[in-house]
């Protein structure tokens, strides 16, 4: 067997390999950052890690972040408008939207996009809490704030037939979204424009 790092180390850079955009070289260097870094430096982030896994919840109205036990900010805002829910492909997208000061209302985090080379069907997003909350708000409008991409549009096309029945009226964000963006990629302007300038679905 060619000499490799104690088994400790070895779980570490497996662990941080497995994260988004970390290659193998990148989780080496890092575990080996870390291991330099000493314990006032890793005991800190290994308790910000257990604080997620164990102090975050999601909302089962808007699916935004939650600190346990703790109220919705966005659904029990009395200020917000109850009769109209934006809808969004993840959590971060709610922040975006509310930067930009244009959206008053409630937010549905759908939990991604349909995309059938991903896996991703309709049972892997939140339509059944969308179309349950349309109807106990009620919501007169919904407004789709998802990617321009094929996956996006295809989304947007089964939201609207599966909210056809309650009678809201369904929108999508219109000009200023560049085609195949998502909302990752939208400055704060361009994000006002394209949520003043819906077009019905
Ligand atoms: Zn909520």
């Amino acid at each position: 067997m060619p000499l490799d790092y104690p088994a400790p180390i070895q779980r570490l850079i497996v662990q941080l390999k497995s994260l988004p955009g970390i290659g193998p070289r990148s989780a080496e260097r890092m575990a080996l950052w870390l291991l330099q870094a000493g314990r006032e430096r890793v005991l800190p982030l290994a308790a910000a890690l257990k604080g997620i896994s164990e102090q975050v919840e999601r909302c089962e109205d808007c699916g935004f972040f939650l600190e346990l036990n703790a109220p919705c900010l966005l659904c029990t805002d009395a200020k917000r408008n109850r009769h109209i829910i934006c809808v969004v492909e993840q959590a971060a997208d709610v922040l975006r939207l509310e930067r930009s000061r244009a959206f008053q209302g409630q937010y549905h985090v759908l939990g991604g996009k349909l995309s059938p080379l991903d896996n991703v069907t309709p049972e892997d997003l939140r339509i059944e809490s969308l179309a349950r909350r349309v109807v106990e708000l009620p919501a007169t409008e919904v407004i789709l704030a998802l990617s321009s991409d094929v996956e996006g549009e295809a989304t947007a096309h089964y939201l609207a037939d599966a909210l056809r029945h309650t009678q809201t009226s369904i929108s999508r964000l219109a000009q200023g979204m560049p085609a195949g963006g998502n909302l990752d990629h939208v400055d704060e302007l361009t994000l006002y424009q394209a949520l003043q300038g819906r077009r019905v679905v």
